[in-house]
């Protein structure tokens, strides 16, 4: 058994050969604290905590750090518009962002650095990158610092880019830069920052660059040389791209695979706070339970786009169900065997789509046994059914479900009053089909009298809470 993964800087199907025997270093950009969690922002959650669950299946020693960014441009941008301290937004947004994984049962990493806690770090890596000629101070007295992209002859490997085909980065003001594609690493405080947004460093008062943040804290927790580094795949550049030069010319060999999830879109676009909140987290929770929206990422390729849309949602809630339904009537959920064909997908590059046909495929087959009246082997079935969806996560037993309560209840609540509304609605259909106006009215005003709106559509009628 070989775990082969696609490695996005040799963009090919590797055999996973660790640095060290049995142990896994893996290091996953997280978020910037800025907004409430979206589908698309936890994608690149869900998809490394199966990653993470895998290895550990495989016998692997995980170290799996998970930053968070709790100082950039942008929670500047909105704190200020908010008229609340910069701090006090990326605090509130990070309890969201861990309410939603908790949600949706992310494994917490073994550590979760933030940036904020890790100055020093990043000063030291800034001070050797200045040593060893990579790195300078702004001649312009900005008490910027910038990385030297020209000093560096391999900027560019991971993204398979030449400099000079590169735009420009726009991470500071070019004016103190070399090269316009130079980025910044450190950045000196400007008068309309709030003071509390600065450190004091060798360059003046300032914050960090973003990209350095990862080099510095990747370095701490998990070393010079590590295994897997992931995020979206947005990241690739000019993040990873940045990262990965820092490091190395730093002296360190830093990731040996680096692996990228796709986006989760909306109408062909990336998701963007444009859309509103019907895509949040929480408001996803309030119609569809934890279990059920992981299913539905988990169950695309994570190199595969999704457009995301709530008819696919649907159907993956109504399959979840189909298994969910199949382990009660098997009468267990004790965790089996796994099925050598489900491995064997899941070694193939987290190959999540062929290894959830196998897992339709047994409860399929699991329930053509309960009808045989074979119950015996249907429980087998259920117990390898409950192996697989343990590994993916979205076992319904798992306690991890239980702290998000709510969402479970809220969300069986609606289904239970959509069965109550849709039971009257075809009573009122009835009525009018007898040219009983009199009894559709009556049913109508009672809908409505329980604050229910009810608009007819040509697909039948449609119901939310007025
Ligand atoms: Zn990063």
């Amino acid at each position: 058994m070989t775990i082969r993964l696609y490695d996005t800087a040799t963009r090919e199907v590797r055999d996973f050969v660790p640095l060290q025997e049995g142990k896994v270093g893996l290091y996953v950009c997280g978020l910037t604290v800025q907004s409430e969690p979206h589908v698309g922002h936890v994608r690149s959650a869900v998809n490394f905590d199966v990653l993470q669950r895998w290895l550990r299946h495989r016998g692997f020693e995980v170290t799996f750090i998970r930053n968070i960014t709790d100082i950039d441009d942008k929670i500047l941008v909105k704190s200020a518009e908010q008229g609340r301290p910069w701090y006090n937004l990326a605090y509130a947004m990070k309890i969201e962002l861990d309410k939603a994984y908790a949600a949706l049962n992310v494994a917490p990493p073994t550590y979760e650095p933030a940036a904020t806690g890790h100055i020093p770090e990043m000063i030291v890596l800034i001070e050797r990158l200045i040593e060893r000629g990579h790195a300078y101070p702004a001649a312009d007295g900005s008490g910027d610092v910038y990385f030297d992209v020209r000093s560096w002859a391999s900027y560019g490997e991971l993204t398979h880019q030449g400099v000079d085909d590169m735009e420009p980065a726009a991470d500071a003001d070019p004016r103190g830069k070399r090269d316009p594609r130079d980025f910044a690493l450190w950045k000196g405080r400007k008068e309309s920052e709030p003071a509390t947004a600065s450190w004091p460093s060798p360059w003046g008062p300032g914050r960090p660059g973003w990209h350095i943040e990862c080099s510095a804290m990747a370095g701490k927790y998990l070393g010079d040389a590590f295994d897997i580094h992931g995020g979206g795949v947005d990241l690739r550049f000019p993040h990873h791209e940045n990262e990965q030069a820092q490091s190395r010319a730093a002296g360190g060999a830093f990731a040996s695979y680096w692996m990228h999830n796709a986006w989760i879109t909306t109408a062909g676009e990336k998701m963007s706070k444009s859309l509103g909140n019907t895509l949040s987290i929480p408001a996803i929770l309030e119609r569809y339970r934890g279990a059920e929206l992981r299913f539905y990422v988990v169950a695309a390729h994570y190199r595969s786009h999704v457009e995301f849309s709530f008819d696919a949602l649907d159907e993956a809630a109504v399959g979840y169900r189909r298994i969910e339904a199949f382990l009660d009537r098997a009468g267990t959920g004790e965790i089996g065997a796994l099925p050598e064909a489900f491995a064997t997908a899941m070694d193939d590059d987290l190959g999540t789509p062929a290894a959830v046909a196998v897992l339709y495929d047994t409860v399929r087959e699991g329930n053509r046994l309960l009808a045989a009246g074979d119950d015996e082997a249907a429980a087998e079935a259920a117990r390898s059914v409950a192996a697989m969806l343990d590994v993916l996560g979205v076992h319904p037993a798992d306690p991890a479900w239980a702290g998000t309560g709510s969402s479970d209840g809220e969300a069986r609540l609606t289904a239970a009053v959509d069965a109550l509304v849709a039971g009257l609605l075809d009573e009122r259909t009835q009525a009018r089909a007898d040219k009983d106006w009199a009894r559709a009215d009556a049913i109508r005003d009672r809908i409505k009298a329980a604050g229910i709106e009810v608009t007819d559509t040509p697909d039948g009628p449609t119901w939310t809470v007025s």
